[in-house]
């Protein structure tokens, strides 16, 4: 187990790019050990080295529930129990509804949602027996709905209505923040398989102002708040997005 001092052990999902590996160098610098999960272990271990010390790459699929009994392991070994939890993996493949489409139902529900609710459940041990916070990243597509954002949007009301129902169980050990943001310039648009819907959304993205950065402040403030308060939601978005 690791001796370095630490306000806490940090285990962040979707670490390998955007708001996942932004919210991984904020939580580093505010003084947090970090686990980083994602499939993509070369962007996770380029960025655990690049951290330093407190920081910890384990490749996990949030979709392999045993893959990730075995990153809850190697976290209680490496770093000792887990205080924070950041549900941040995430696919947002949008598209008109159809039956061309239907893999990518599948996969959102799976990652978003399942993967979300597995990772908690695996952790939830660690996160009980540390006192701590599960932050689940959201979207403005937890709260509103548009025509080609069905089964996104659908990811995300789950998300929030199961968020709501976990911090009055957990409370007041474990404090539960949904964060829902609206535009953020990250690569997430870019796997969108349906090609009409691709290109307008990338160009929508090409003139992102908040970046990754902006959300991981957010959540690092968030969580440093005093145990007695606990932000429960917090949705923001871009100054210009109606
Ligand atoms: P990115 O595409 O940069 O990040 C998504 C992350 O999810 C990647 O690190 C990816 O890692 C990870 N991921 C995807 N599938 C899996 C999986 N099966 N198991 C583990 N990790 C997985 O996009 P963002 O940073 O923008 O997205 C992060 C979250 O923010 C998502 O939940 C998204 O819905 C939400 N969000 C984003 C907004 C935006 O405008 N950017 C707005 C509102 C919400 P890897 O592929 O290496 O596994």
């Amino acid at each position: 187990m690791s001796t370095t001092p630490s306000r806490g052990v940090a285990v962040i999902t979707g670490a390998s790019s955007g708001i996942g590996e932004a919210t991984a160098r904020a939580l580093h610098a505010a003084g947090f050990q970090v686990a980083l999960l994602a499939r993509r272990v070369d962007r996770i271990e380029a960025l655990a080295e690049e951290l330093g010390a407190g920081a910890l790459a384990i490749e996990a699929d949030v979709t392999d529930r045993d893959g990730l009994t075995v990153a809850a392991a190697r976290v209680r070994a490496e770093l000792g129990d887990a205080s924070v939890l950041v549900n941040n993996a995430g696919l947002m493949l949008l598209g008109p509804f159809s039956s061309g489409q239907r893999e990518d139902y599948r996969r959102m529900i799976e990652v978003n949602l399942l993967g979300a609710i597995t990772t908690t459940e695996v952790f939830l041990d660690q996160l009980t027996a540390a006192g701590g916070d599960i932050v689940n990243i959201s979207s403005v597509a937890g709260r509103t709905a548009r025509a080609g954002n069905g089964v996104y949007a659908a990811t995300k009301w789950g998300l929030n209505g199961w968020s709501e129902s976990l911090r009055q169980e957990l409370l007041p050990d474990v404090r539960v923040t949904l964060i829902e943001p609206g535009v953020v310039a990250t690569e997430l648009p870019t796997h969108i398989t349906h090609d009409a819907t691709n290109t307008a959304i990338n160009e929508l993205y090409a003139d992102a102002t908040v970046t990754a950065a902006d959300i991981a402040e957010v959540i690092a403030f968030t969580i440093s708040r005093p145990r007695h308060l606990a932000i429960n939601e917090i949705l923001l978005r871009p100054a210009g997005q109606a």
